[in-house]
């Protein structure tokens, strides 16, 4: 424990990530090729490492590796991994821990069989568990709280039949999490309590699957049925779906940010399309903060819509300023230190004679700690621009996330120790706008109180040590020891 109570240990152990889930009815051996598919779809979730586990009719099968799901898997591997049933993940970089043990899905034997599980969220309280299970004498293969919560599972599906270990589960863990397990041959999708982070079901040829975002739904051609609700469990067996309504809070907490950057723009969360809401911000930044400007221009991709938002409500031309090469991999070779130039422009480089004299304003969807764009202030008046105003489609983040977006830790968020002045000065901008609280929430259509914002209010919905607590999330284990009623 440090002296903020274990805050740094939360901290470290954040994990933004993409799961998938699917079960055929009929016995076949290519569902790993569909689960490869969906996990392509959702690469944006993660790119440092991807694994899928696949139920043979006898045992798990699983193959992991470092990297995108195209280097991690090739036909080899594919078929190898045959059956009609399986879980996917793919994992977002990591800070400091990056190695193949702390890849997913994570597979666990147990005396009554095998578990493997895919995470989307982080635990806040996982090294406090984890303490207690080592004190117990279990032992740790990994560093990551998916481990922890495999093991808890383990233990109360030893006790109790599936409902009542997964209410047991879901009242010793804490924070985000939309989980999905290969439990044998069936498919188990969990989302947290508060909906913290997304999880849909979606109707496929032959089958049902649950995935993060719709975006891998459409990808398999499928249907998106709904949103897993939060608290709610999903049973899929040979393409039979069941679901059960294990915790009910009186509101969810979805997290905002996903709306603003993480998912993908064709992808609907919780009943809003991704693009909707990004259009929607673009137009409140518009109103809130308009600009003596002739062009409009995204930083790509990110801030795409949020411009086009920003363009149809300003009636500012919009035109693309900047090119971003999207196929700079993880084997790029780094020029070295005399080419850095030629690697900030091999990243990104300027459309000249559409910046050149303009008055521009340059939406992006974040400020995290200010190097992207002060540095894109840079190139375009390097370009010639004559004015450069920054909107950005999110209001400053001036604390952590806890729950599941790798972000920075608070002393690298440039929005923590600056004003929007003094942020305005060190991105060089000649003006700076953030959208505010209001329009964001506004453009989301969810009502803040159901909302997670915890890194645009330093206000959390479950309890950190040292942190601030959103008021109504306070009673969470008493809502978990509530009966909820099956649906
Ligand atoms: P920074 O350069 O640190 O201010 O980061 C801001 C840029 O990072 C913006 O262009 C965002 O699109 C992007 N961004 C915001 N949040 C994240 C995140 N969690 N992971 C990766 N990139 C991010």
């Amino acid at each position: 424990m440090d002296e903020k109570g274990g805050l740094l240990e939360v901290a470290k152990l954040h994990d933004a990530c993409g799961v998938v889930g699917i079960s055929f009815n009929e016995t076949g051996n290519n569902v790993a090729k569909f689960i490869y598919y969906a996990l392509y779809a959702l690469q944006h979730r993660g790119q440092e490492a991807a694994g899928i586990s696949v139920h043979d009719g006898k045992s798990i099968r699983t193959h992991r590796g470092m990297g995108l799901v195209a280097e991690v898997f090739k036909d080899a591997q594919i078929d190898i991994l045959r059956g009609s049933v399986g879980i996917g993940h793919v994992r977002y970089p990591t800070t400091g821990r990056s190695c193949i043990e702390n890849t997913q899905p994570f597979l666990v034997k147990y005396k009554d069989g095998a578990i493997a599980v895919a995470h989307n969220g982080n635990l806040v309280n996982s090294s406090q568990l984890r303490e207690q299970l080592e004190q117990a004498g279990d032992i740790f293969y990994s560093s990551s709280d998916t481990e922890v919560i495999a093991h808890l599972f383990v233990k109360e599906l030893l006790k109790y039949d599936l409902q009542e270990a997964v209410r047991a589960l879901m009242r010793k863990i804490v924070g985000s999490y939309s989980l999905v397990f290969l439990w044998e041959d069936t498919v188990l999708a969990l989302r947290d309590p508060l909906g913290i982070k997304p999880l849909c079901i979606g109707e496929v040829d032959n089958g049902f699957m649950v995935a993060s975002e719709s975006a891998a739904v459409d990808t398999l051609n499928g249907r998106l049925i709904r949103d897993v609700r939060p608290g709610e469990l999903v049973v899929i067996k040979k393409g039979e779906m069941k679901t059960y309504q294990l915790a009910r809070m009186p509101r969810p907490a979805h997290c905002v940010f996903e709306y603003i950057y993480f998912a993908r723009p064709d992808s609907i969360l919780d009943g809003r399309l991704i693009y909707d809401v990004r259009v929607n911000i673009g137009a409140h930044l518009a109103e809130e903060h308009p600009a003596d400007a002739d062009t409009v221009t995204p930083i790509p991709d990110s801030g795409i819509t949020l411009a086009v938002g920003y363009h149809q409500r300003s009636q500012i031309s919009y035109r693309e300023c900047l090119m971003k090469n999207r196929y700079i991999g993880r084997t790029f070779i780094m020029p070295d230190q005399s080419m850095r130039e030629t690697a900030v422009r091999l990243k990104m480089n300027t459309i000249r004679p559409n910046i050149e004299g303009h008055k521009l304003v340059l939406v992006d969807d974040s400020i995290v700690r200010g190097t992207t764009s002060r540095r894109i202030v840079d190139m375009v008046r390097r370009a010639g621009a004559k004015e450069v105003h920054v909107r950005i489609g999110s209001p400053p983040i001036l604390a952590p996330c806890y729950l599941g977006i790798d972000m920075a830790s608070r002393e690298e968020l440039i929005a923590a120790y600056k004003t929007v002045a003094g942020v305005e000065a060190v991105i060089n901008a000649d003006s700076l706008g953030y959208v505010s609280h209001k329009g964001l929430v506004e453009a989301v259509g969810i009502p803040k109180e159901n909302l997670c914002m915890g890194c645009l209010t330093g206000i959390y919905p479950v309890e950190i040590p040292g942190e601030k607590c959103m008021a109504a999330q306070t009673k969470l284990s008493e809502y978990l020891n509530a009966d909820a009623t099956k649906d």
